[in-house]
């Protein structure tokens, strides 16, 4: 049986063929060299592969090198890695000689995909989703969706609860960091200090599992205690509660602990036994085998030069009070909270990164390349893989409709109906110009008065381009932006 390699997102059992395989695991500085993640992603990463080599014990060679090439070279085993989830790391592997098996940790396989995909013109999501769930036979009554319905996302955009500061249910239980998480403080630390290695954000005590149990036990909580209110409240944000009723299982599941398969099959046995309903099982069942899957599949779909797309010509580099999470120097209420939060625990829900931390940066003309990079340092769950779609085509529109029917833009109007965050904030979003012009709203007719040319050809944009000519102070919101520019709001 040859060694398995096994990637630091690979850590799970079924990355294994059979219980006792060998396995290499290797803790490459380079990659810490290279780009300066968030302190607590490089620490979970760590933790994850440490931990990982515990388990294996004497079944596992954990190489500390500089190179990943250097840890291959000094292997005198044959290797076997299932399939990397980065084209460099695909490139590296084939270069060094390793065999390369079928990629696992997603639930639909790259053939199917391409049947699928070579079988229709435009790429859907909802589509992709609906013949997954028929694949896997997932909330399926015969050849029919359970409860009759493939989509209740009409259920599942609700705002806060009026007057709520939190979700009534019970955060995750805090995770126990061990010696194995103090020893990765111990090297973070050193590293720093004399190795030149930099880090952004804060640190603090690891929030997200680094082993399978710890995955387990989260996923297990979240099926029991917050799945069922997950659907309602899924797009909605509360400054009090930046985790609503959301899974936090991003990280073990990029990190390759859980499978999503098994995953969905638990929200499923919720929604069978009558302790969840449909609404929020489905929801989070297309989080997972339909966005999660899709976004992969596109990934390696969309040409590799896919992640420099840049069709509104945004140019302007991320200012430093962003790159640096700098959440003090805004005083917006929503993107001052939320980038906190990424400061504080390099996560935070879909709709802060979609309609707060992206919005932003689309509206201010920011490098879509340079916010999938920032992303993919400052996010505990960001890959490469996940920034192509979601970064580059979903919240930049980099590539002009590929992904999305139209730009995910919004005004401090969408903010402020779906979050408790207007009220605190020296800004007001109906606001467009002066002292307490929404640097949302505003930013948000600026985009669009920048971008007619681009957006006018796209029907969904018709009614708010005619909107934008209806309004009085254009010129004077105009001048006002362009006074604001990158600086924080
Ligand atoms: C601009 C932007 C950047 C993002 N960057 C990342 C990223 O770096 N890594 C990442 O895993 N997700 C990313 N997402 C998707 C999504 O925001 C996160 O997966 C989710 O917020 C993680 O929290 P959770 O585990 O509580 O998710 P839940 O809301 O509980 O959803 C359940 C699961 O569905 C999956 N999922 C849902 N949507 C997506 C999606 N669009 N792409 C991939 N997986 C999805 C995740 O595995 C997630 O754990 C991004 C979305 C946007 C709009
Ligand atoms: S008023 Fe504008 S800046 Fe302030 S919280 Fe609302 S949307 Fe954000």
């Amino acid at each position: 049986m040859t060694r398995r390699w096994l990637f630091a997102d690979q850590l799970g059992p079924h990355f294994l063929d059979e219980p006792g395989q060998p396995v290499l695991l290797v803790e490459s500085k380079a990659v810490f060299r290279r780009r300066a993640f968030h302190r607590q992603k490089a620490h979970l990463v760590l933790s994850a592969l440490r931990h990982r080599a515990a388990e294996l014990k004497d079944q596992a060679h954990l190489v500390r090198a500089e190179t990943y090439a250097e840890a291959v070279r000094a292997t005198d085993s044959p290797l076997s890695v299932c399939h990397p989830t980065s084209r460099g790391a695909r490139d590296l592997v084939r270069r060094l000689g390793v065999e390369v098996l079928a990629p696992r940790g997603f639930a639909t396989s790259p053939q199917d995909f391409t049947a699928w995909a070579a079988s229709r013109r435009g790429l859907r999501m909802e589509d992709f989703y609906r013949d997954a769930r028929r694949r896997h036979g997932i909330l399926m009554e015969g050849a029919e969706p359970a409860g009759g319905s493939w989509n209740l996302d009409a259920d599942n955009r609700e705002p806060p609860p009026r007057g709520a500061r939190h979700l009534d249910v019970p955060d995750p239980p805090a995770i126990t960091e061990d010696e194995i998480d103090h020893g990765v403080r111990e090297d973070l630390d050193r590293w720093q200090r004399d190795d030149g290695i930099e880090f952004i954000g804060r640190d603090g005590p690891r929030m997200f599992p680094a082993t399978r149990r710890e995955a387990l036990a989260r996923l297990r909580h979240f099926v029991t205690h917050r799945l069922p209110i997950f659907g309602p409240y899924e797009d909605a944000m509360l400054a009090g509660d930046p985790l609503m009723a959301h899974s936090l299982l991003s990280a073990p599941l990029n990190l390759g602990l859980l499978d999503p398969l098994e995953v969905v099959e638990r929200a499923e046995a919720a929604y069978r036994s009558g302790a969840a309903p449909l609404n929020s099982v489905e929801g989070f069942v297309r989080q997972i085998i339909g966005w999660r899957d899709f976004v992969w599949h596109l990934y390696w779909h969309f040409e590799p030069g896919y992640h420099r797309s840049n069709k509104l010509g945004a140019t302007t580099p991320l200012p430093k009070w962003f790159a640096e999470l700098d959440a003090d120097a805004v005083e917006a209420r929503c993107l001052s909270d939320v980038l906190a939060g990424v400061r504080d625990r390099g996560w935070v829900h879909h709709i802060p990164r979609l309609m707060v931390l992206g919005n932003y940066a689309m509206q201010r003309g920011w490098r879509p390349g340079a916010m999938a990079d920032w992303f993919h340092r400052a996010f505990v769950d960001g890959y490469e893989w996940v920034m192509t779609a979601n970064v580059v085509g979903m919240s930049q529109y980099a590539d002009g409709g590929r992904m999305s029917t139209k730009p995910y833009a919004g005004g401090g109007s969408y903010v402020n109906r779906m979050s408790d965050y207007c009220g605190g904030c020296r800004y007001d979003p109906k606001v467009r110009v002066g002292e307490k012009a929404c640097p949302f709203t505003a930013g948000y007719w600026a985009f669009l008065e920048r971008n007619e040319a681009a957006l006018s050809g796209n029907h969904r944009m018709g009614q708010p381009l005619r909107g934008l000519h209806r309004l009085t102070d254009l010129d004077a919101l105009v001048e006002q932006e362009k006074a604001r520019g990158s600086r924080a709001p």
